[in-house]
């Protein structure tokens, strides 16, 4: 479905990221990968679905970085038509308490970094008239925790964005929208798990659980394979008309 089409998706050597690449390459994509830690494991999962890899070890805080992945895309692969805007990090701490350089840090990751991919990618989609923008926000783009002051600004943030890239092509080829999902259980949430754990003497398991009924009703991870059917719908000529929306695959956490 998607032959002949090039995916740029941040923060894809890890969690949803690889995910969300994995389901994309899978219909055929190219896939630039970017993030750090492991990068040829994932790029040999990548190539093992058939898919063209290329990988840009863009920093998302960094403006400049973020440039030089899209360019490095496009003289690639000849263009991005689809961004995922995916990688993001957490600290969980009191306001009062919250480091100012986490908050600078998760504010540029998880939301500035998302305009400025997108600032970049937008002249080609136009030029195309075909793209996709497909921001990763959270159920916390939607609703509130305490101790997550950073990330609950920079998604909500996130989601007002998705919506005003979605205006502004509203007439085009162009869509973007947001992916709003609850727990999932990747690195950035076992440290959570570990965290809870560490802190009320329990095991990992009962932590798990513990994390789950706080918040999530089906008492269930959403993975990112069900995150990754969703980014290929909203890819699909069946998503040419969806908008600006927020799409929360949650286990029930926001309807409560
Ligand atoms: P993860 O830690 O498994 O993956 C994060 C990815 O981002 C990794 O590839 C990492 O290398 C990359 N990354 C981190 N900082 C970076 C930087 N400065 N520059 C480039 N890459 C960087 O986490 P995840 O859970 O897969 O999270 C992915 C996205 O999904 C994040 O935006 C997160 O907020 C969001 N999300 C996660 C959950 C969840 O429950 N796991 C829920 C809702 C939303």
């Amino acid at each position: 479905m998607l032959k002949g089409k090039t995916a740029l998706v941040t923060g894809s050597t890890s969690g949803i990221g690889l995910g969300l690449a994995k389901a994309l390459a899978a219909q055929g994509a190219n896939i630039v990968m970017n993030g750090f830690g492991d990068v040829d494991g994932p790029m040999a999962d990548i190539k093992a679905l058939g898919a063209a890899v290329s990988y840009h070890g863009a920093d998302m805080g960094k403006p400049a970085e973020i440039e030089a992945m899209v360019r490095h895309a496009e003289s690639t692969f000849g263009a991005v038509d689809i961004l995922v805007n995916n990688a993001g990090i957490q600290h969980v701490a009191r306001i009062e308490n919250f480091p100012p350089e986490r908050w600078d840090a998760i504010i540029a990751i998880n939301l500035s970094s998302a305009f400025h991919a997108s600032r970049f990618a937008l002249p080609g989609m136009h030029a195309r008239n075909w793209g996709r923008i497909l921001n990763v926000a959270s159920v916390h783009g939607l609703v509130a925790s305490a101790e997550k002051s950073a990330y609950v600004a920079a998604k909500h943030g996130l989601v007002g964005l998705t919506k005003v890239t979605a205006l502004e092509s509203a007439t085009t080829g162009v869509t973007c929208n947001a992916i709003c999902p609850g727990w999932v259980l990747t690195p950035l949430v076992q440290k959570q798990v570990d965290a809870k754990a560490a802190a009320l003497g329990v095991s990992n398991a009962e932590a798990t659980a513990l994390l789950l009924g706080e918040k999530e009703p089906s008492l269930q991870f959403t993975t990112p394979e069900e995150l990754g059917a969703l980014a290929v719908f909203l890819c699909s000529a069946a998503g040419n008309n969806v908008r600006g929306v927020a799409w929360n695959m949650d286990g029930g956490w926001a309807a409560q």
